[in-house]
Formats: C-alpha cells, structure tokens, sequence
C-alpha cells in the first residue's frame, strides 16, 4: 500500500522548490484516485421473509452503504414483482387472469417463468412451479394440511405443461382453470445472481450474496477460498447448528433444500415445504440436498427439483449435468456425493 503521508509531502516540497506547478498537480490528482483504504464489508437485511447476506472487499468503504443498500433494493424490487402473496404483484396478475387470457408479465418474469419450465423439464416435472395449487393448501405456521378431498381436487391443476408460454408475444396463458403459480423454488436465487450483478457492475471482484440458502460467490477471499458450511440437518434445533461438510470455494453459487427449513411434526412424520407434484405431499427421502452451479437461479431451482426427486434419481440427474454438482444427505443421514465432488478411493 503506498504511504498517502510521503505523497502529500512530496506535493509540498514541489512546490517549496519552485518544481513546476503542473508536477505538483499530478500527483494531487494520483492522490484523488488512490484508495484511502480497502476493507471488507459486511450487511444483512430481510426480504422475500428470509435474511439476506451481503459481504464484498472495497477500495471505496465510504460507498459501500449505499451499495449493499442498492442490493437490497433489487430483492424488494423482485419481490414486489414476483410474490404470490402480494396481491400487486405482476405473478398475482397471472394468478387472477392468466386463465382467461394471455398475461404479458414483461421481459424478465417471462425470461425467468422460462427458465422455472426448463428445470421442469429437466427434472421430469419434480420441480413444478403450478405445485401451488396444492401449496397454497398448506399452512406450517398453524399446522394445518390438506384433506384428501381437497389433495385430489388441487392435484388435477398442477403440471408445467400446461402453462402456454408465447415467445412471440412473450405472453403467458394457464391452459387449466384455476392453476396458479409459485415462484418460492427459484425467486431468491434470481434475486442473489441480481444482487451480484450489481456488486459487479460497480467493479467489486469479491462478494458474497446469500438469501436463505442461495448464495453466490464472486472470486476469492484474497487469496483464499471462501469456506461455506453443509448444516447437519439434524442439528437445527439445537442452537448452533452443526455443519456436516466443510467447502472450501470460489466462484460459485451454492443453493440448500432441506426439510427443516419450514415444517411441523404431525406424529413421526415430518410434514413441510417441498411438496412432490405427484403426490401433493411433502416430499420424502432426503433431508438436505446441496447444489453447486454457475448461476444461483439454477441452483435454487435444482436443489429444489432434486429433493423432490430422492436420492438415486436427483444424483443421477446431477450427474449428466455439466458444471453441477451436489452433497445429498439422505434420511439415514448419509452423504452421498456426486462425481464431481467424490473423494478418490
Ligand atoms: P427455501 O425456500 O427454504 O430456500 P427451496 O429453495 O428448496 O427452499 O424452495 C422451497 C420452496 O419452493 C417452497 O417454499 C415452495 O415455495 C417451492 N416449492 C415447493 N415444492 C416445489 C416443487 N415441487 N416445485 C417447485 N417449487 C416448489
Ligand atoms: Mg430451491
């Protein structure tokens, strides 16, 4: 780092000695641009009702604020846009009309509605986002699911294929009555790969975005890696949770599904958020699935899709995908690992 002090009294002593002024000058002008000091930076707020996670290395501490305040201006902004529960959200708009006609929900709800249908695709319909149907059912906080009548009735409305996407028009029109949509399995990962956009824009090079259990992560630590721990899903009660895995990591985007998250206990049976769109019930099999990925919108949606596909069909999808890899901890509490991460024997 240079030392600012022997620069000022460089300046003065230009100007002592008569030096031409203009030498003077420029170095007042490399002072300008020079950093005070460089720091890492650290914020947290709430949105999408869930904490979200800021940390980057400035040069400029004095601008980071407003920075991390922009980030999280971006998740309200994608919330307001893209919840289900808020009535003037455009995804509500689809909810009330889009049954009767073609919805325009403009360029990036339709870009990401797109990207929710691939993954459907993908997974064989495991990630679902018309799961609402049946979601919407559901009420951890109370303790309150479904009925079997009201399970078969809501089950008949979800299926991906049904949501006609015109990528012309770039119009979106539900081809059942009475579908709706859920963007829970895939909102917050979008939201974190914006927020780094924003961060990158401003030309930080290492940051850390974290929503829940997204997370991007843009560089390095300086040098070293950042190192993110797999809860033990089993340990959440307990205060501290425990960390199951240790990664050592860069570059990345990391996304957590884990039945602990959300639920209630009816009995020995552990009713909570990730519903199987076959069966309308919470998906059984695993208890965490980690996912590593390029982009956080794909991990989300992936670390979703894979728990509800169980632990021999979600790692064997995780296997033909390049660039992608995952920790499963099943429901005897086992790791499995996929290729990419597999210890040598
Ligand atoms: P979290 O919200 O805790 O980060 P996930 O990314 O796994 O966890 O997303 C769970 C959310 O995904 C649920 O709260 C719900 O909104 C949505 N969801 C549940 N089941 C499905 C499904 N089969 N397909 C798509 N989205 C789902
Ligand atoms: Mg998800």
């Amino acid at each position: 780092m240079l030392n600012c002090s022997l620069l000022v009294r460089a300046v003065q002593q230009n100007v002592e000695n008569g030096a031409p002024l203009w030498r003077g000058l420029a170095l007042v002008t490399l002072l300008a641009v020079l950093p005070a000091h460089a720091e890492w930076y650290n914020a947290e707020s709430t949105a999408m009702t869930t904490r979200i996670g800021v940390e980057f290395w400035t040069e400029m501490p004095d601008a980071a604020p407003a920075l991390a305040e922009a980030v999280f201006a971006e998740f309200r902004r994608i919330e307001a846009l893209m919840s289900s529960y808020r009535p003037t959200s455009v995804l509500s708009k689809i909810n009330r009309d889009a049954a009767n006609a073609a919805v325009s929900p403009g360029d990036e709800l339709f870009a990401l509605i797109q990207q929710a249908q691939a993954i459907s695709r993908l997974s064989d319909g495991a990630f679902d986002i018309t799961f609402s149907s049946v979601g919407v059912l559901y009420d951890y906080r109370e303790h309150r699911r479904p009925d079997e009548q009201a399970l078969k009735q809501a089950l008949r409305l979800i299926d991906y294929r049904k949501i006609e996407m015109d990528s012309d028009k770039r119009t979106v029109r539900f081809l059942l009555p009475g579908m709706r949509l859920d963007l829970g399995g895939i909102a917050k990962g979008y939201a974190v790969d914006r927020g780094l956009a924003i961060l990158q824009a401003a030309g930080i090079l290492h940051a850390r975005v974290s929503a829940g259990g997204d997370m991007r992560l843009l560089g390095d630590r300086l040098g070293k890696p950042w190192v993110l721990g797999v809860k033990d899903p089993r340990s959440m009660k307990a205060g501290t949770p425990e960390n199951a895995v240790i990664l050592p990591l860069a570059d990345t985007a990391v996304s957590t599904s884990g039945d602990y998250e959300r639920f209630y206990m009816d009995g020995d049976e552990r009713v909570h958020h990730i519903v199987s769109p076959k069966t309308g019930q919470s998906a059984s099999g695993l208890q965490s699935v980690t996912v590593l990925g390029p982009d956080a919108t794909t991990t989300d949606g992936l670390s979703t899709a894979i728990f509800v596909l169980g632990l021999e069909k979600g790692l064997a999808l995780v296997n033909r995908l390049n660039g992608i890899d995952a920790i499963l901890i099943d429901q005897n509490h086992r790791l499995h690992y996929s290729t990419g991460l597999a210890p040598p024997n």
